[in-house]
């Protein structure tokens, strides 16, 4: 068997049609940047999530940037994000000319630890970014909880978090403002980069799009200086017609990660995923964590199973962050995960039997 760890040609011809035609309908409109199905994907986008205001941006990493940009932060102010996570939580962070201060992951979910974000907090704190880790709720109420009480502003980084429920309420949603991926791999994703902001507050909402459009709500009419961070108007074509399948394939990738675990969670060599209580994990990414993670990957790579790591460097310990003179042990979690975290093939069209056959694949390397 040969399993690769994503199939997006699989999804592609199980939505050809729809694809096809949002396509054909972006090219005959012609309307490139700006165009009619912007403004429709964004009603649809915030209907949804359950938001007042989606903002359509050229990716997440831009969506995270506008907001914190709009914070207008200097060299002396700090931002508290998490050590483990995708780079762009934090780099957006020194882009704004801040000081990313990084807190450890939670020995289980593998999010920030949020008990450890008050010992963080100085007079120079400004602002929380929040990331839900491949898609595990990211105890946002609470730190949402802190944000208010320490008067910082709160971010969550959503690229992993399409429909992910705490308490029973949308990742992004907890939030001053949140950013979304539509990277193509994402759970929902575009045929190329794509991203949006989601905010309630209507004020903020009107200089993000402002911000990602050098400045001017209206053609020329530069209030300020902004960055060019548009969302294509054939991405936003094609996720429009992606979107009505999104609630189906997060199902989907939940009864894939159900069966993964009730196989696996008897190895006493791996630990198969924690779900945090009260929320709905959107399994973006299924991450064991496996004894002698390298060799386990390279076998499965020779029995045909792809597989990934998310994340080789905690943020720290990447050369990037060298200036900031942080030692492995100041986030003892983080690098462990580093060593350990193991992602497993995880999207809709996956089938039972593939499931099964990487299990046993597992299964086969500990004990043969
Ligand atoms: C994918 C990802 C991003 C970046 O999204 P882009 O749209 O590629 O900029 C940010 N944060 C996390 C956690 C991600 O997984």
């Amino acid at each position: 068997m040969k399993i690769p760890f994503i199939n997006l040609e699989a999804q592609y011809r199980n939505i050809k049609s729809p694809i096809d035609l949002a396509v054909k309908t972006t090219l005959e409109a012609s309307q490139f940047v700006h165009g009619v199905a912007v403004s429709q994907f964004e009603k649809a986008f915030s209907n949804l999530i359950g938001v007042n205001h989606s903002i359509a941006t050229g990716n997440c990493t831009d969506a995270l940037f506008a907001i914190l940009k709009n914070l207008n932060l200097n060299y002396q102010d700090e931002v508290i994000t998490p050590a483990f996570s995708w780079i762009s939580s934090a780099e957006v962070i020194s882009l704004c000319g801040a000081k990313p201060v990084f807190i450890d992951a939670h020995p289980q979910s593998f999010v920030l630890n949020s008990k450890l974000i008050e010992d963080k907090i100085t007079v120079k704190t400004k602002a929380i970014i929040a990331v839900h880790l491949y898609g595990q709720s990211a105890d946002a109420e609470s730190i949402s909880a802190v944000c208010r009480k320490n008067n910082l502003f709160f971010i969550e980084d959503c690229a992993q978090a399409h429909l992910t429920e705490e308490n029973g309420q949308y990742a992004g949603t907890f939030s001053n403002a949140a950013a979304f991926s539509f990277y193509p791999t994402k759970n929902l994703g575009a045929y190329g980069d794509a991203g949006c902001i989601v905010t309630n507050d209507y004020t903020l909402a009107e200089k993000m799009r402002r911000f990602g459009n050098h400045g001017a709500l209206v053609k020329d009419d530069h209030v300020m200086e902004g960055i060019n961070s548009r969302m294509d108007t054939i991405q936003a074509a094609i996720l429009l017609a992606k979107l009505p399948y999104l609630k189906e394939w997060n199902q989907k990738r939940s009864l894939h990660a159900t069966r993964y675990t009730d196989n696996l969670k008897e190895e006493e060599n791996i630990v198969t995923p924690f779900v945090r209580s009260n929320t709905v994990h959107s399994f973006h990414i299924y991450a064991i964590r496996a004894r002698r993670r390298n060799e386990l990957r390279e076998y499965l790579l020779k029995n045909g199973i792809q597989t990934m790591v998310h994340y080789p460097k905690s943020l720290p310990n990447l050369p990037a962050y060298r200036y900031l003179n942080h030692r492995e042990e100041d986030f003892p979690v983080a690098s462990a995960l580093q060593n350990e975290v193991l992602s497993l093939p995880i999207y809709p069209e996956l089938r039972q039997e593939e499931i099964d056959y990487i299990c046993q694949k597992i299964k086969q390397f500990y004990h043969n």
